[in-house]
């Protein structure tokens, strides 16, 4: 676990432009899990930390020469920021990357505050925007309610129409797996409202919070139809991350999720008073564990690459626990996403708590995979 790891340049920042929400979901890392950082925040990111935030993303691109940086706006709800906040940010990471540096944005919302001003803002600015959504209306209400109890599927459709009828910002949907919800109603209704991507996520849990339904496969269990459906419909209907990402490993190519694979974790979180923390997943395993008591106003982004909490997050075979590393399908897997191996010593040097789950998965998808190549041929 201890091999060294080489430091290396951020590709993705994921900037919290506001550290509320209007929704209370049960299940919130940000709100409801041990880390209650949010509540010492301020609620929107300053004029000043906007400008600290551009000048050291840009200062990192000239650094680093980097030709594309990834910009992740999220939150809380970012929108709650409104929509001047948003300009003024992409305008100023754009205005301070060098002329050679391209600068990708999406931004992440809960889609229920979307109107025609942040459209108009989303296709001035090319940006692509991201929707969390549950399922349809039984399961995506089952968590994802107003603090009042209000529920919040109806708002979410109305956000996704004004998206679609405003241009082509939207990029998908993100949703977490919740085994109470069967899975095909599920991704049926997801469908039904025509993302032109699904991103399905493992609730964030390790060992120390283990996710509910824990000890067996039931995650994979749920997914396996998924897979089932979307891989052996006639005609590609929409994307699946986790799954295109597993395929394009199995069939030599990388994946495009820190759920798999042997990625180096490239991406660092910008908090809206400006502070630098390794990833948002942390803050699911004890309280401050992402912290890097950096800040934009104070150090440098290489400053952050070279940290050690930033350096935990790096997935190289040899920092990965033995187990894992005689694990047949390690280079597929990875380890899973490293906030989901962390255990009650206060280490990463174990496999994921949904070990079992991507085990089956993993060699599900390789079966299909080869099966339907072996038919081809
Ligand atoms: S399947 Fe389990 S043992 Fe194998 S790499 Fe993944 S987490 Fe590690």
């Amino acid at each position: 676990m201890n091999e060294p790891v080489r430091e290396l340049p951020f590709q993705q920042f994921i900037v919290k432009l506001h550290s509320r929400c209007n929704l209370s979901c049960d299940y919130c890392y940000v709100y409801h899990h041990v880390d209650q950082s949010w509540r010492d925040r301020p609620k929107v990111m300053s004029r000043r930390t906007i400008a600290a935030v551009g000048a050291r993303i840009g200062e990192h691109a000239e650094t680093h020469r980097l030709e594309e940086v990834f910009v992740v706006l999220h939150g809380g709800e970012p929108l709650l920021a409104g929509p001047a906040v948003i300009e003024d940010m992409v305008n100023g990471i754009r205005g301070s990357v060098p002329a050679g540096t391209s600068v990708d944005v999406t931004l992440q919302t809960n889609g229920t505050l979307v109107d025609h001003r942040f459209a108009d803002v989303f296709a001035r600015h090319d940006i692509g925007v991201g929707i969390s959504v549950d399922g349809g209306r039984e399961a995506n209400d089952r968590h994802r309610r107003f603090a009042n109890g209000h529920p919040s599927f109806a708002l979410v459709q109305r956000g996704i129409a004004r998206l679609r009828a405003a241009g082509d910002q939207w990029t998908g949907l993100l949703c977490t797996v919740d085994l109470d919800n069967d899975p095909l109603t599920t991704y049926e209704d997801l469908l039904a409202l025509h993302p032109p991507q699904i991103d399905l996520l493992l609730p964030l849990a390790n060992w120390v919070h283990p996710p509910a339904g824990h000890g067996g496969t039931a995650y994979a269990d749920w997914l396996i139809p998924i897979f089932d459906r979307w891989f052996s419909a006639p005609r590609r209907q929409t994307g699946v991350r986790l799954f295109e990402s597993i395929i394009s490993m199995l069939l030599g190519g990388s994946s495009d999720t820190e759920a798999v694979g042997l990625n180096s974790a490239r991406a660092i979180t910008i908090e809206t008073d400006g502070q630098l923390e390794a990833t948002d997943a942390l803050k699911t395993t004890a309280p401050g564990l992402g912290a890097t008591g950096l800040s934009v106003h104070r150090h440098t982004l290489d400053d952050a690459m070279r940290h050690p909490r930033v350096l935990d997050m790096h997935r190289t075979l040899g920092r990965l626990p033995a187990e894992c590393q005689s694990c047949p399908i390690v280079d597929i897997c990875g380890g899973g996403q490293t906030s989901h191996r962390y255990g009650n010593d206060g280490s990463f040097a174990h496999r994921s708590v949904y070990c079992a789950d991507l085990d089956k998965l993993i060699r599900h998808i390789n079966d299909r995979v080869r099966s339907d190549l072996k038919l081809a041929a």
